[in-house]
């Protein structure tokens, strides 16, 4: 029988995660043939996540979980997810019900054809902000203008992949994860799915208008180098303009031109000019900035439980349900 495990990356989930649960195995069970198997991953959550994982866990022999000593962001959790799967497919989904498990017998379907990876596709994205989607377009409009690796518009982190994809994936070890890149970068072939968007039922999304333009920072700068190359091709135009201007000064010296006039304009190029400097040392610093933290080679993620047996340096759970010691609530400055 061929083996499948369930990656789901959980931040804060306790009003959903039980029922993610239920309506999930419930799904499993109508498919024959095949033996699922769930990884949740805890993000750090503050809330009782981690205690209905133990309490799953407990209660069904098929749920492993890992729980992180801090929020690492979903890409760590899906990572974490994906190198401790050991099935023959892997499925990646969020713990929301956003993506709806009655896709399975498509997505399974879809491999025994012979993709290596068969993904949800949004075909509307009703209930979001509009804002959200606008400049979601937008981004993808650039980065596939930029990078590439192209992205598929609509793609959410929903799918399932063969194990030969999934330790194609797991060889990239880049601690700043941007997995829709990654997934794409790898290769192999992949069936797109559409589906109409489901709105969240209970709890909250984990994105901001500033975490969802970081996203999509690193999304840009993860895949493509296109943006230093605009910054030495804007340099040149300008060096290239104000050599033009200078030919033009001189003649119009030569020929008893010559005014003082002209003070705004020096004004205007001198802000432009250093609007530029300041936009080209900014994008200098994302890609600086980047090289600093891979140089550091940190730990995607650390892991402070696990029912895995052989993770290192992880506590095994302990016998009791109960709420975990508090955390320390005070923020971090980032
Ligand atoms: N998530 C996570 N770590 C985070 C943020 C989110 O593991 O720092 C998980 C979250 O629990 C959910 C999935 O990623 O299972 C998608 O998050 P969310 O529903 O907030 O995103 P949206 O659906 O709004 O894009
Ligand atoms: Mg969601």
């Amino acid at each position: 029988m061929k083996t499948i495990d369930i990656v789901v990356p959980c931040y804060n989930e306790e009003e959903v995660l039980n029922n993610f649960y239920e309506v999930t195995k419930s799904w499993c069970d109508k498919i024959e043939g095949y033996d699922f198997s769930f990884i949740l991953v805890d993000d750090g959550s503050r809330d009782r996540t981690v205690c209905i994982m133990r309490e799953l866990a407990a209660a069904h022999p098929e749920v492993r979980y890992i729980s992180f000593s801090r929020n690492f962001g979903k890409e760590a959790a899906m990572y974490a997810g994906l190198s401790n799967s050991t099935g023959d497919y892997v499925i990646v989904m969020d713990a929301d019900l956003q993506h709806p498990p009655s896709m399975f017998p498509d997505f399974i379907a879809g491999i025994e054809e012979g993709h290596d990876c068969v993904a949800a596709k949004r075909t509307s994205r009703k209930g979001e902000a509009k804002i959200r989607s606008f400049l979601s377009r937008r981004f993808y409009k650039v980065s596939n203008r930029m990078s590439d690796v192209k992205l598929e518009y609509g793609a959410v982190d929903y799918r399932i992949m063969t194990r030969r994809m999934v330790d194609s994936i797991l060889r990239l070890s880049e601690v700043q994860r941007f997995s829709k890149g990654i997934f794409t970068w790898v290769g192999y072939d992949t069936k797109w799915i559409p589906y109409e968007n489901v709105e969240r039922e209970l709890g909250t999304s984990k994105w901001n208008l500033r975490s969802l333009l970081r996203y999509a920072i690193d999304g840009i700068t993860s895949f493509s180098t296109a943006p230093l190359r605009f910054v030495s091709a804007m340099g040149f135009f300008i060096c290239f303009a104000a050599f033009l201007y200078l030919i033009f000064i001189v003649i119009k010296t030569l020929l008893g031109y010559n005014d003082v006039a002209g003070f705004p304009t020096i004004i205007c190029l001198i802000l432009f000019l250093g609007g530029i400097i300041e936009f080209s040392i900014g994008i200098l610093g994302e890609y600086i900035a980047r090289i600093y933290m891979e140089s550091k080679h940190r730990p995607i993620y650390i892991a402070r439980e696990s029912n895995i047996p052989g993770m290192e340096g992880v506590s095994l759970p302990k016998n009791s349900t109960k709420e975990t010691e508090p955390e320390d609530k005070t923020e971090r400055p980032e």
